[in-house]
Parts: structure tokens; C-alpha cells; sequence
């Protein structure tokens, strides 16, 4: 008898080491000294049978063993960081705060899997998921049929709270929510409203806007002066060099460069236009930005940004108007709304974890899988929390298998204690002993 959430985190397990179909479960089942009693190849299938047809309660009893396990992982996390990792914005780090990234991801399939079907990638499911931005973990996820929209509020009214919920409660209050896609819609922001408006917490959100003609309008009054300059990742101004600029690649003359893309504040011009308010069915504190970039060569524009030679992309926030300091600046609302560089860090992370490879055509068994799948993930991420340092706490699964979690080692047992003995020509050798010797010391669970 093996108990399902055991084989479940087995499974986890398997997968976080490299496993990509269930059959390679037997490998952990052939080293018994490391893993203990690993449950069969058809067992793991039969678990993920009974996940999927049990449905709702066992659903939400995984999910609370999750969240559990999380906030003792996060708990010695922080007392081995003195924090949790804060938050990067353009080269910046905002501490203190909970960041969660939901963002709508396509998975291809090749056969006729159950919900499997035909979206504006391709051919395949489309699971939203909700990261956590400090520790590159998974802490929500739903999979849903191919066509799902990528704006569907009530999935992503579902997942925000999920992903709430799924927070250790010290880590609740101070959090910044980002959301992907170009089609805010009431539900959504009306839901991210009235969780900013509860006594004691603090929400920031930012969720992707459509362009649409009261927009455009607007756009067309923004005075040249009021763009800003957008910075990227490393905080810095993109710039590129202007046709006819002069031979000297790193000159300061102004003519000679040309930055690519700009930000700027339109709420003013939407609540105090001609028009009156055209904000008025939305929150008070809701306030919307716009970038702008140049296109890339032979990309599809609107008739807006065929004409005037940029492509637009607004989002909406609550950021304070008043906010002071630099996270107040509009370049850095807009870097906190587009860390998306690594949101697709994590999400090809979960590729290579698993998401995607469904295993059944039972759309229940597969979604099991995708939690299996993101257990994995969750997994990694924690390992590199609490044991790895340098290079290795930032690198990717296939990296982690090959450094640390393939290499060959033996456990010996001597007195009380299981030692790991490994080549010591390894170049990670160290890194794993110690390694090693934090999980061990990594006190029980209560
Ligand atoms: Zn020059």
C-alpha cells in the first residue's frame, strides 16, 4: 500500500531529476538506499488515476501539504538569507514585498488529447500559472482547455487567490501582483481593487490594457515632452545608434543616439480629457501607462502605429501617484509591469520539468500530472534556496542534473550518521558535501 501523496511527491521527485514519462519512475525505484520504499512504474499510474477521479477534496488536500511543506521551506529559507530574496526591478531589488506573475502559457500536443485544442500558438492545452517572483517557484497553476482565453477573469480571479492562499501568512502583506495579456477586464481588477483596500495589507498590481480608440485618442495628445525614457533589466536607457552617427561608437553627442522606447502616464488624459472622465466604471486608484517601441521589421501593426512608426503596449496599476523615490518614476512602473525576461525563465524551467509532457489522454490525469510537474519545480526551487550558493542557487533544472543531481555518490553509513562520499576531483564536489549537510540540518517540520 503506498500512501497518494507520498507517490505524488515520488513522482515530484523523479520528475525535478530529469524523469520526462512515468516509466522512468523505476529509476528511483532501483535506488532504494536513497529514496527508501519508491513506489512501482503502475502504482504511480494508478495514483494519478485516483487523483484525477477523486476530484475536489484530495485536489485541495495536495495543495495544503504543498503550502505546508512551503512555510517551513520559506521559514528556514529566511533564516538562512535573513530574508526572503527581494524582488529585481531594473536593476534594483525592492525588499519586503511578495511579488506574484500570472501569465497564461501554451503547451503543444501532437495527438488528440482530451481538451486539447487549436489557440493562437497552435495546437494544445493552455495552463495558467501564478509564480512567485522572489524564489522562481510555482504557487498556483490551473490547466485548461486549448482555446482558453488569456484574459479570462474568472480563471485569474481563481489563481490570485490560490496563489494568496498559497503564501505562508508572514509573507501576505506586503504584495505586488503582475498579470500579462492586453485585456484587463472589470472582474480582475475590480477582485485586485478590493484585496488592496483590506485594513493592514498593501497590493500593488499591474495588469495588461487593451488600445483601443478612447486610448489611441489619448495617445495622439501626449505632448513629445511627456515620454520618458524606458530602461531595461539592468536599469539602463535602450539606446541604439542613429543612421549618419558619427565614427566614434561610444560619442555623447545627443543626435547620434536614438532610445527605443518611452513611457508615459495617460490617466490624465482619460479622467480629464474633453470627454470627462471615460475612467469612471473603474477603480478610483486605477491609473494606465503606454510604452512605446519601435517595431521590429515586419511586424503587424495598427493603423495607430503604422502611421506614427511606434508600437504601443498599456497596462494599468494602483502604484500611488505620490510613491517616492525611484519606484515612483514611471520607468519603473514600467519595469515592474515587464519583468517578464524572467517569467519565461520560469516557465521554460517548467518545460523542462514536465509541463507540457502530458502523459494520458484523460484530461484529469493530466492535470494530476501538471501537479506533479510543478511540485517538481517548486522542489528545484527550494533546493536552491536552502542548500545552494553562487551559480548553482541560480541555475537552470538541466544544470542542477548535471552538476549535482547526476553525479555519482555513495551514502555510507558510519556511527549514527549517513555520509556522502563522492569523487573529490568532481569540480562541485564541494558544493554538493555542503550542500548535503544543510538539508540534513534542516530542522523537522513541526
Ligand atoms: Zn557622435
Amino acid at each position: 500500500m503506498h500512501d497518494r501523496g507520498r507517490v505524488l511527491a515520488d513522482l515530484a521527485c523523479a520528475i525535478a531529476d530529469g524523469a520526462r514519462v512515468i516509466s522512468d519512475f523505476r529509476v528511483m525505484a532501483d535506488q532504494r538506499e536513497l529514496f527508501g520504499l519508491v513506489a512501482s512504474v503502475p502504482t504511480a499510474w494508478r495514483t494519478l488515476q485516483e487523483i484525477a477521479r477523486a476530484g475536489a477534496p484530495t485536489e485541495s488536500r495536495l495543495t495544503a501539504a504543498v503550502n505546508t511543506a512551503r512555510r517551513h521551506a520559506w521559514a528556514q529559507a529566511a533564516a538562512r538569507h535573513g530574508t526572503l530574496p527581494g524582488v529585481r526591478l531594473a536593476g534594483r531589488t525592492l525588499d519586503g514585498v511578495t511579488c506574484i506573475r500570472l501569465d497564461a502559457t501554451v503547451t503543444f500536443a501532437h495527438s488528440g488529447k482530451e481538451l486539447a485544442e487549436a489557440n493562437f500558438k497552435g495546437f494544445g492545452h493552455h495552463p495558467l500559472l501564478a509564480e512567485c517572483d522572489n524564489t522562481g517557484e510555482p504557487l498556483a497553476w490551473m490547466l485548461r482547455r486549448g482555446s482558453a482565453g488569456s484574459n479570462t477573469a474568472a480563471d485569474h480571479v481563481v489563481l490570485v487567490d490560490a496563489a494568496i492562499a498559497a503564501l505562508p501568512p508572514g509573507f501576505r502583506r506586503k504584495l505586488m501582483i503582475t498579470c500579462d495579456g492586453a485585456g484587463a477586464s472589470h472582474d480582475l481588477v475590480r477582485h485586485l481593487d478590493k484585496l488592496a483596500a483590506r485594513r493592514g495589507y498593501e497590493l500593488t498590481y499591474s495588469v495588461g490594457w487593451a488600445l483601443s480608440e478612447r486610448e489611441k485618442t489619448a495617445l495622439r495628445l501626449v505632448p513629445e515632452q511627456a515620454w520618458q525614457a524606458a530602461i531595461d533589466g539592468r536599469g539602463e536607457v535602450r539606446e541604439r545608434r542613429a543612421d549618419g552617427a558619427c565614427a566614434s561608437s561610444c560619442c555623447a553627442h545627443q543626435a547620434c543616439w536614438i532610445e527605443e522606447a518611452h513611457v508615459t502616464e495617460l490617466t490624465g488624459l482619460l479622467r480629464e480629457g474633453p470627454r470627462g472622465d471615460q475612467l469612471k466604471a473603474w477603480p478610483a486608484a486605477m491609473r494606465v501607462f503606454a510604452r512605446r517601441e519601435r517595431p521590429h521589421p515586419g511586424a503587424q501593426l495598427t493603423l495607430l502605429e503604422a502611421e506614427d512608426g511606434w508600437r504601443y503596449s498599456l497596462w494599468v496599476t494602483n502604484r500611488a501617484a505620490d510613491t517616492r523615490g525611484w519606484l515612483g518614476q514611471a520607468a519603473y512602473v514600467d519595469a515592474a509591469h515587464r519583468v517578464h525576461a524572467r517569467v519565461e525563465d520560469v516557465i521554460r524551467t517548467g518545460k523542462d520539468c514536465g509541463l507540457g509532457h502530458f502523459p494520458s489522454h484523460d484530461f484529469k490525469i493530466n492535470a494530476a500530472w501538471l501537479t506533479a510537474s510543478m511540485t517538481a519545480q517548486i522542489l528545484l526551487a527550494w533546493l536552491k534556496l536552502l542548500a545552494l550558493d553562487g551559480d548553482l542557487a541560480k541555475a537552470e533544472p538541466r544544470t542542477l542534473r548535471y552538476r549535482v543531481l547526476h553525479a555519482a555518490a555513495r551514502l555510507v553509513h558510519g556511527g549514527r550518521r549517513r555520509r556522502l562520499k563522492i569523487q573529490a576531483t568532481w569540480p562541485w564536489a564541494d558544493a554538493i558535501t555542503t550542500a548535503w549537510q544543510r538539508v540534513n540540518a534542516l530542522p523537522q517540520p513541526p
